[in-house]
């Protein structure tokens, strides 16, 4: 059974349609890249996935379950923007277990938690340092355990390292990879970045202007583009 479906999924701002209608499968634990240039609708489609859009027409599947009617805070995910939206007052450790604490979970199991999160981001001499003491890189990782530590069965990621330059993107990018593999947990990954793209992930879905121009695996979209856009936007050999 596929994880998470969309299934004809169309998105309007008043009479504008910006998403004409996404068919899309994951399989479950999946890391998923919904990649294209800026304004082809992959925040939105994330978006309404994650319950910060509505759905204007089709449906969002997790499992069995039609979910575009429930809450965010329903759907069992978390989400890593670009501008990391940490909690500048509150120390590492903190704004990992932000989510923690607010459920009251044990002392002991938050401890262990935010142990564990760091540990795996490289986070675990910093948990008592402010965002404001923290470069971009560790932000983002500071955001990628928060999320981490939601337990969650779904991960969201909006473009999570385009605020970083270009060297910590890279090592940012690699240590993403070998996160993915620790964590298998679904993951759907955001980016305009066509690098980003083909190393991260399992299965590229190639947007441009609200349509889905291919989806596959990495290898196969870049031997076997199914059009001149995905072939250019890919850098495959003519
Ligand atoms: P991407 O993330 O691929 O850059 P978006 O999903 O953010 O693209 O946007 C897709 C299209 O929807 C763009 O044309 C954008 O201008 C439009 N759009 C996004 N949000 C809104 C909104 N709140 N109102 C009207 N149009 C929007
Ligand atoms: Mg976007």
């Amino acid at each position: 059974m596929p994880q998470i479906r969309l299934q004809n999924l169309v998105k309007r701002y008043g009479h504008l349609e910006v998403l004409h209608g996404i068919d899309l499968q994951m399989a479950e634990n999946e890391f998923t890249v919904l990649v294209g240039p800026s304004g082809c609708g992959k925040s939105t489609t994330l978006r309404m996935i994650a319950g910060l859009e509505t759905v204007s027409d089709g449906e969002i599947f997790f499992g069995d379950q039609p979910v575009s009617q429930l809450e965010p805070k329903d759907r069992g995910l978390a989400m890593v923007f670009q501008d990391y939206a940490l909690y500048p007052h509150m120390d590492v450790a903190h704004n990992i277990s932000f989510a923690l604490r607010l459920q009251k979970r044990p002392k002991e199991e938050i401890k262990a938690k935010v142990k564990e999160v760091a540990e795996i981001v490289g986070l675990t001499d910093y948990l008592q340092r402010k965002p404001g003491a923290l470069s971009g890189g560790q932000r983002q990782r500071v955001a990628m355990a928060r999320a981490l530590a939601k337990d969650s069965e779904i991960f969201l990621f909006d473009e999570p390292l385009s605020n970083l330059d270009a060297k910590l993107r890279g090592q940012m990018r690699a240590e993403l990879a070998i996160m993915r593999q620790r964590v298998q947990k679904n993951m759907i990954y955001v980016t305009h970045d066509q690098i980003e793209a083909m190393t991260l992930a399992d299965r590229i879905v190639v947007m441009s202007d609200g349509y889905i121009q291919q989806q596959g695996s990495p290898e196969e979209l870049f031997k076997h583009p199914a059009n001149k856009f995905v072939a250019g936007f890919l850098g495959s050999p003519p």
